[in-house]
């Protein structure tokens, strides 16, 4: 290997390190946003995280405030009073001794009194 050669090969060497010390830069940078956007997600993340577990309470708590089993049935005790006053209005008996069967314009004391009860 003669001088020449020497000379040749360090300075293959010597723009191979370039490259590579190029190389590692830019692998420092894209790592560094590797990094940067993990951080975001993870944030990110996190706040999804409590929304969701926020968003679970208010679902739980709108059940247990809102419309519980109790004032649900409430609601359908009065939409059954509707419905049998609404069917006493059009003519029919909804007392159980003549219930279903239609009144013939008469007032019945068995489906006022019904009707009254239920009302209370
Ligand atoms: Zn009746």
């Amino acid at each position: 290997m003669n001088r020449k050669e020497v000379f040749e090969q360090v300075s293959d060497m010597e723009e191979q390190i370039g490259q590579l010390y190029q190389q590692l830069g830019d692998l420092k940078t894209h790592l560094s946003e590797l990094l940067e956007e993990n951080h975001r997600l993870a944030h990110e993340n996190h706040h999804l995280r409590q929304r969701l577990d926020q968003s679970i309470e208010e679902t739980a708590g709108r059940d247990e405030q809102g419309k519980t089993t109790e004032q649900r049935t409430v609601d359908n005790i009065g939409e059954g009073y509707d419905n049998l006053a609404r069917l006493y209005e059009e003519g029919f008996h909804i007392c159980n001794v003549h219930f279903g069967s239609p009144r013939q314009n008469e007032d019945c004391l068995f489906c006022l009194s019904f009707l009254n009860k239920t009302k209370d």
